[in-house]
């Protein structure tokens, strides 16, 4: 059981209608299939962040102005609707960062670097993405700790008694992914938090490839930090949240200190920061990024979660029918399991990015290779797939494009 499950639903797919919220269609026809690497924007989330330089554009926290206060409000709103969304008990547990990455190395360097040391272990499962395996893997390597890695089955998935096998007195932190990037497969996240917590270990949660795909409620979870990217779920890039339990956050050292984060300076006096969240926060923030993203969350939340999630389990089935009649086509993992908007395949004889560049020249994109996961694919023993990655705009002729140009690929330079 994994905690994402339990928001099951009943409703219907969504409607073909969809496709012209996104305005970047009118000119860039053709199947757009690489939403785990991004997502597109729809007019709301342009237009919120157009609207916010147009009539508020101020610097926050700081302006003893009506614009300066406005401009305050809304990044403050734009929190309090994040908090929402993830289920958070009190906003100030949201740390708006640069994404995912940004909130993994945040936690890394501000609290990682104090709990961990020489002889200590932080276990990872092995279908990391590069941004939440390599800040551990650094600072195991600087720290003379150990990074331990959970492995997985042949279907890529987590392999649970090894992972609690794994977990002992010198395991300081836990970082797992909740959805993998490269399979779609669902972690069972509640559970490995709860092994890390019989250990007494805190656990972080990539959550990049599970926001778009599945409501998410960190208290639920019991996840002490949850990290997501605002581009994944068709708000803008440079735009991350890092969740974190108030305690803990309170325990993260900043890594940039700077303007917006101090009460007070002199030059003999020691430096007297603010609270979290602002006191992680230091510099100008990206506001404008803030407030696209909580029109981004609005925007899915219109659309429905629970039609969202039918519309990924009907594009992810269809799509896994549809390539398993054809010749040579393996659909890697069990994607339809859970279903998580990821499809990923191998053709026999043809190298992924083959695949890719002639998916390119029948107008349809995908990502082809190993999805900055090359440790997870050399484990699957795979050069790489072809992803498909769905979004709310795609439909099953979309899926039927990528058929269709299947038929006639062939090995080619790689
Ligand atoms: N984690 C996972 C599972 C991802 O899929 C990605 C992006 O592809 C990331 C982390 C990194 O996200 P970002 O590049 O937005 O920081």
């Amino acid at each position: 059981m994994t905690h994402i499950a339990d928001h099951d639903v009943a409703g219907g797919a969504l409607p073909a209608s969809v496709r012209d919220d996104f305005p970047i269609f009118a000119t860039r026809p053709g199947a757009y299939l690489d939403n785990a690497a991004t997502t597109h924007k729809p007019r709301q989330v342009l237009d919120a962040i157009v609207g916010y330089y147009s009539s508020a554009n101020s610097n926050v926290g700081r302006g003893y102005h009506t614009l300066g206060r406005l401009s305050t409000d809304l990044y403050e709103e734009a929190r309090a609707c994040v908090a929402q969304a993830l289920h958070v008990a009190k906003p100030e547990e949201v740390v708006f960062t640069a994404g995912t990455t940004d909130s993994v190395n945040l936690v890394v360097d501000g609290l990682g670097r104090r709990l961990v040391g020489p002889g200590d272990a932080v276990l990872v499962t092995g279908m990391e993405h590069n941004s939440n395996l390599l800040p551990w893997r650094r600072l195991a390597e600087e720290t003379g700790a150990r990074l331990l890695v959970a492995p997985t089955d042949g279907r890529g998935r987590v392999d649970r008694e090894a992972f609690a096998a794994l977990l002992g007195p010198r395991v300081k932190l836990v970082a797992i992914s909740h959805v993998s990037n490269v399979l779609g497969t669902v972690n069972p996240v509640r559970e490995l938090i709860a092994d890390a917590h019989g250990n007494g270990v805190p656990a972080l949660v990539d959550g990049a490839q599970a926001i778009p795909h599945h409501p998410v409620d960190v208290q639920a979870l019991d996840a002490d930090f949850y990290c997501f990217s605002a581009h994944k779920i068709y708000g803008p890039m440079g735009t991350g949240v890092l969740y974190g339990r108030s305690d803990l956050l309170a325990d993260l050292r900043p890594t940039r200190v700077g303007g917006g984060t101090v009460k007070g300076v002199s030059a003999t006096e020691p430096v007297r920061y603010v609270p979290v969240p602002h006191r992680l926060e230091a510099g100008t923030p990206n506001v404008a990024g803030a407030i696209g993203l909580a029109a981004a969350l609005r925007y899915v939340d219109g659309l429905g979660r629970a039609a969202v999630r039918a519309h990924d389990e009907d594009l992810v089935r269809f799509a896994v029918r549809r390539l398993s009649g054809l010749p040579r086509v393996r659909v890697v993992g069990a994607p339809e399991e859970n279903p998580s908007g990821i499809v990923s395949f191998v053709v026999d004889g043809i190298h992924p990015y083959d695949v890719g560049g002639h998916l390119d020249q029948h107008d349809v994109a995908v990502r082809a290779g190993v999805h900055c996961a090359s440790t997870f694919l050399d484990t699957l023993d795979l050069v790489g797939t072809v992803r498909l990655s769905f979004g709310v705009y795609n439909t099953r002729d979309d899926v039927d494009a990528v058929a269709r140009a299947l038929r006639t690929v062939r090995p080619g330079f790689w």
